[in-house]
């Protein structure tokens, strides 16, 4: 059950004690409080764990500081849309995220020259963006391919982030210390940005990993849907970092492995986005890179990459992860999906518009109130 408490009760006031005392009198059962930051407003929530389902709801209904109780269905505990529940929100680094804002992050898949990462970086802020991608540590497929320079491209990176305003960074861990190396490397250059850690595909089910982005509540997590699991064992997924204590968490759809996908890299699961905005109050991304793999383009002169991009815009994605790249052909990773600077303009202007039109359809389906 989760007991929702009126708009500024704070976490630590007695009002919430007092519920938690009367909550914790049932046998086997004990209380968490979490803060959500809703579109208007923050607010506590105290979610009962254990034997709930004997417990009843109006005892609680009756505290003046509660606003409502909400029976937790059992699928999805910590990040499901229960009856009710207002969708999660978070602010970092000064940039909100929720199912109502929307946030392209155009950048490089890996980072490999300085030279580089200042030639995106002064692309994105002369295109008024202050979010993008940047791998460190690259799980690649192959042993031999570039892993990645890991720590020790962080602390330029982190200075070209701060002289060109880059406010959030999308960047991959695929182990514990990495967190820590990144931590420490921000502190170090004087906290110029912010790093959502992403957690890639092939780590979609790694639980200890899982379990400790969701310990810590420095960073903000961009988790990565599973290649070649069912979208329930994704969400499960993310219900290990929630449950762990940090429900700061952006959903990222990237594609599915399999043949019926072909041409593309990866079969584009963009049809997902309304349904995963449903099951749970999480934020929805896209990866159209690594979606389709490649620059094919449609008959109409636009990249596919442009067109799915638009289809999970259309319903309703909050984010999207685009691979960047101002020499391609030099890329150490992942080159041939990438998109040239040249091509910045287009994809944030097409972007936008299809956001703009998502937005009108809501309000015509508002407006003729069926
Ligand atoms: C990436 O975004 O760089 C990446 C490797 O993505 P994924 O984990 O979805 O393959
Ligand atoms: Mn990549």
């Amino acid at each position: 059950m989760i007991i929702v408490m009126k708009a500024d009760v704070l976490p630590e006031s007695p009002e919430v004690q007092q519920v938690i005392k009367m909550a914790e009198r049932f046998p086997d059962v004990h209380a968490e409080v979490r803060t959500i930051q809703g579109a208007t407003r923050v607010l506590t929530e105290i979610y009962l764990l254990g034997s709930t389902a004997q417990i009843p709801q109006e005892p609680f209904e009756e505290f003046p500081a509660v606003e409502k109780t909400i029976r937790i269905r059992e699928r999805y505990r910590s990040i499901g849309r229960h009856d009710g529940a207002e969708a999660f929100g978070f602010e970092y680094n000064g940039v909100r995220f929720s199912q109502d804002t929307f946030h392209v992050f155009p950048g490089l898949c890996a980072v490999d020259s300085r030279e580089n990462v200042e030639i995106m970086f002064r692309a994105l802020r002369d295109a008024g963006i202050q979010t993008t991608r940047a791998g460190a540590y690259k799980p690649r497929t192959s042993p031999y391919d570039f892993q990645g320079h890991g720590k020790t491209c962080l602390p330029f990176l982190f200075e070209l982030a701060g002289t060109y305003g880059m406010k959030v960074i999308a960047m991959e861990i695929t182990h514990e210390a990495q967190l820590e190396e990144i931590g420490d490397a921000l502190r170090a250059a004087g906290n110029p940005t912010g790093v959502l850690i992403q957690i890639g595909t092939r780590n979609a089910q790694n639980f200890e990993l899982l379990k400790l982005v969701g310990q810590q509540r420095e960073f903000p997590v961009l988790f990565k849907r599973g290649m070649g699991i069912t979208l329930d064992e994704s969400l499960n997924a993310c219900e290990y970092i929630a449950s762990s204590g940090n429900n700061h968490i952006v959903l990222c759809l990237r594609g599915m492995k399999t043949n019926f996908g072909d041409p593309h890299r990866n079969f584009v699961d963009f049809a997902h986005v309304p349904v995963v905005r449903r099951l749970t109050r999480l934020p929805v991304g896209i990866d159209p890179s690594h979606s389709v793999g490649k620059k094919a383009v449609a008959p109409d002169g636009l990249l596919d990459i442009h067109h799915v991009t638009a289809q999970g815009i259309i319903a309703g994605a909050n984010m999207v992860l685009v691979d960047f790249h101002p020499k391609p052909e030099e890329a150490l990773c992942d080159g041939p999906q990438a998109l040239l600077l040249n091509e910045l303009e287009l994809f944030v202007r097409d972007a936008e518009l299809v956001r703009k039109t998502y937005l009108e359809r809501v309000k015509l389906r508002e407006a003729l109130g069926t």
